[in-house]
């Protein structure tokens, strides 16, 4: 299967999942998770109308950011290092997983006149080997983080437990939903809600995603990482 036809197989199943939700198709933006993956695939999807590309890597984004020139929007999605903040700033459109108030501060100071967009990655299932906020204390850090300079916070960001039926995921996606609206009702600006990948995405949309982050049922599998720096 082509980039193109994989595309077209995620957007239908997107739609779908929309439609059966009750839920705009233009609610829910794909991202295509690139990482890993060679500028001639990112080009590839573009070419098939594909706009939205997220990256788990900081230095990877930046090379990739300063090769293509068609007017894509790259979303940061990985865990990222404090002094790593300066290749993503400035290029990335959103950061996807910030979890922690030093985090965003640091996005803050180096941001330049126009704030970065960020969400704030949550542990929902609350694994101790896990990175994000615990859940307790996510609005706690959101009221926090909306009051920064320089970031301007969207919304919430999920990796759920993994597990081998999708359906099993429903629960943490509605947690994180959960979280999103008692924040939203507390008067935080919670809209987005980042969850779903390839194998989830359409169970993430039935439980209000917004932004779905897909990359091997787009890209195929991922050549595997090289020990050159994140
Ligand atoms: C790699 C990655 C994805 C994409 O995963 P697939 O299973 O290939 O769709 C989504 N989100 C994050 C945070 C990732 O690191």
């Amino acid at each position: 299967m082509s980039i193109a036809e994989n595309l077209d197989r995620v957007r239908a199943t997107l739609r779908d999942a929309a439609v059966a939700a009750g839920r705009p198709v233009e609610s829910v933006r794909l991202v295509a998770v690139s990482k890993l993956q060679p500028v001639a695939s990112i080009l590839e999807a573009v070419a098939a109308g594909q706009v939205d590309f997220g990256e788990n890597y900081a230095q990877e984004l930046r090379d990739k950011a300063e090769t293509v020139t068609a007017p894509v929007r790259w979303h940061f999605i990985g865990s990222l290092q404090r002094n790593k903040v300066k290749h993503v700033v400035g290029r990335a459109t959103l950061v996807h997983d910030v979890d922690s108030l030093a985090l965003a501060e640091e996005i803050g100071k180096r941001s330049g006149p126009t704030p970065t967009g960020v969400l704030l990655g949550v542990n929902i299932g609350e694994e101790p080997q896990k990175s994000g906020v615990l859940p307790a204390d996510a609005l706690a850090l959101a009221e926090s983080v909306a009051r920064l300079p320089g970031v301007t916070l969207r919304g919430l960001m999920c990796i759920p437990p993994a597990v081998e039926d999708p359906d099993a995921a429903g629960p943490y996606f509605a947690a994180l939903a959960d979280l999103a609206a008692r924040g939203r009702a507390a008067g935080l600006p919670l809209d987005e809600l980042s969850m779903g990948m390839s194998h989830d995405y359409a169970v993430a949309i039935r439980h209000g995603a917004t932004l779905v982050r897909v990359g091997t049922a787009i890209f195929g599998a991922r050549p595997p990482k090289t020990a050159a720096p994140a």
